[in-house]
C-alpha cells in the first residue's frame, strides 16, 4: 500500500512548528510496511490544500491529511477535502452524539466543531473536541500531536503493507569510496541500499526476506572498514 500525507499550516511554512507530525507518521507508516510516496506542506487555505488532495487521493491507495481542523477561521481543511472531492460540508451526527456523550452539549460547541464532508466517517477525538474524517481514502487527522497520535492509532490497523527488514553497516571511509561495494552487494543479494553519510557512512540494507538481508550485511561488513 503507498500514502501520501499532507500537512497543513502556516505555522510549519514559516519554521515556526517542526513538522513531528510528517516524521511520525512516516515511521508508523513505514514499521507497518506501509511506502510513504509523498510528505507535502501547504498554507491554511482551501484552494492550496483542496489541489494537493485532489491529485493525491487520485494518485494514492490513501492520503493522510493533518492540521487545520475544528471551527476557527484559519482551520479550513475540511472545507478543503470536500471541495476535492465535489462534496458539501454538513454536521455530522454521529460526532455530534460522541461529543455530548463526552460531555459537550450541542448549545456549547462553536458552530461547525462536527461538519465533515457529507459521507464520512467520524474519526473521534480522545484528546481535544474536533472529530476528524475518512472519507474515500482520505484520513483527516487534528493538528494537534497528542491528538493526531491517538486518531491515528484508532484508524492504524486500516494501513497495511509488506514488512521489510533492515541492517546497518556502519562506515569508517568516505562514501565515494564506498560506491564499488555497494554496487557488488546489490548485485549479489536482493536488497536496496540506502547510504546515509555523515561522519561515518552508514549503509543501510533493506529487503523483504531477513535471511537475504542478514547475508548481504555480513558480505559488507568483511569488505568495509566498520567504524568502531
Ligand atoms: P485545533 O482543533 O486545536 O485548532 P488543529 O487540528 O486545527 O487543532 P492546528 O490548528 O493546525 O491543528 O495546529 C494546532 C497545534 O498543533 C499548533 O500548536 C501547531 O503548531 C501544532 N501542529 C500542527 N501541525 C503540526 C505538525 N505537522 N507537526 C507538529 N505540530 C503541529
Ligand atoms: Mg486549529
Amino acid at each position: 500500500m503507498n500514502v501520501a500525507i499532507v500537512t497543513v499550516g502556516d505555522e510549519l511554512l514559516a519554521g515556526r512548528t517542526t513538522n513531528t507530525n510528517a516524521t511520525w507518521l512516516c515511521e508508523r507508516l513505514d514499521d507497518r510496511g506501509v511506502s510513504v510516496e509523498r510528505v507535502t506542506t501547504v498554507p491554511d487555505r482551501i484552494d492550496d490544500i483542496a489541489c494537493v488532495v485532489d491529485e493525491y487521493h487520485t494518485a494514492y491507495d490513501a492520503v493522510v491529511v493533518t492540521g487545520g481542523l475544528g471551527p476557527t477561521h484559519d482551520d479550513v481543511t475540511m472545507e478543503a477535502v470536500a471541495t476535492a472531492l465535489d462534496r458539501d460540508l454538513e454536521e455530522n451526527e454521529e460526532a455530534l452524539i460522541w461529543l455530548e456523550e463526552s460531555g459537550y452539549s450541542r448549545g456549547d460547541l462553536t458552530d461547525g466543531t462536527a461538519a465533515l464532508p457529507t459521507g464520512s466517517r467520524p474519526l473521534h477525538n480522545e484528546n481535544g473536541v474536533a472529530p476528524g474524517a475518512a472519507v474515500e481514502n482520505i484520513y483527516v487527522l487534528p493538528g494537534v500531536p497528542s491528538e493526531m497520535k491517538a486518531m491515528f492509532e484508532s484508524i492504524e490497523s486500516e494501513f497495511t503493507g509488506i514488512q521489510t527488514v533492515r541492517e546497518t553497516v556502519v562506515a569508517d571511509e568516505p562514501e565515494s569510496a564506498l560506491l564499488d561495494r555497494i554496487t557488488d552487494v546489490r548485485e549479489r543479494f536482493d536488497v536496496a541500499v540506502g547510504s546515509y553519510p555523515g561522519g561515518s557512512v552508514r549503509l543501510v540494507l533493506e529487503g523483504t526476506d531477513a535471511e537475504t538481508v542478514e547475508e548481504a550485511a555480513a558480505w559488507l561488513r568483511e569488505r568495509v572498514d566498520v567504524a568502531e
